[in-house]
């Protein structure tokens, strides 16, 4: 089995945003020659994460941040945490750091309407993540 790993570098421009990065990630497949397995998409930050959802109406994205926004208010009664940013932390661990798409051959086996976001909940800032595909 092969293993490859690759690190992205990505600078998000608003606080909170989901940056598509769908091409990256299948670029990182067609590289790597798999054509059965699949890909793990990492994000090694606590106040982002990675999601999969609707990528042909940008008006999906932005309806999930406004719910994300309404179930987590930035300012609450009760934070402890002194960075002011535990709304971005519990947004993180709502979303999850991760995600995982089978390769079929040679392929990202996702759905028609389906693309792989970068989550940013406490931007702007330089972020990164990494993309492992595994397979035969
Ligand atoms: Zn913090």
């Amino acid at each position: 089995m092969k293993i490859i790993t690759k690190d992205f570098h990505i600078s998000t421009r608003s606080h909170c945003e989901f940056v598509d990065i769908t091409s990256e990630v299948a670029s990182a497949v067609s590289k790597s020659g798999v054509k059965e397995g699949d890909a793990i998409i990492y994000c090694p930050h606590t106040t982002a994460g990675i999601t999969i959802n609707e990528n042909a109406d940008p008006s999906v994205t932005h309806d999930i941040l406004l719910t994300l926004e309404e179930l987590i208010p930035h300012i609450r009664a009760g934070y402890r945490h002194d960075e002011g940013n535990s709304d971005a932390h519990c947004k993180s661990s709502l979303v999850g750091c991760s995600a995982t798409v089978l390769i079929k051959d040679g392929q990202l086996a996702l759905g028609t309407w389906q693309g792989i976001y970068f989550c940013e909940f406490d931007g702007p800032r330089s972020r990164s993540f990494i993309v492992q595909v595994r397979g035969e």
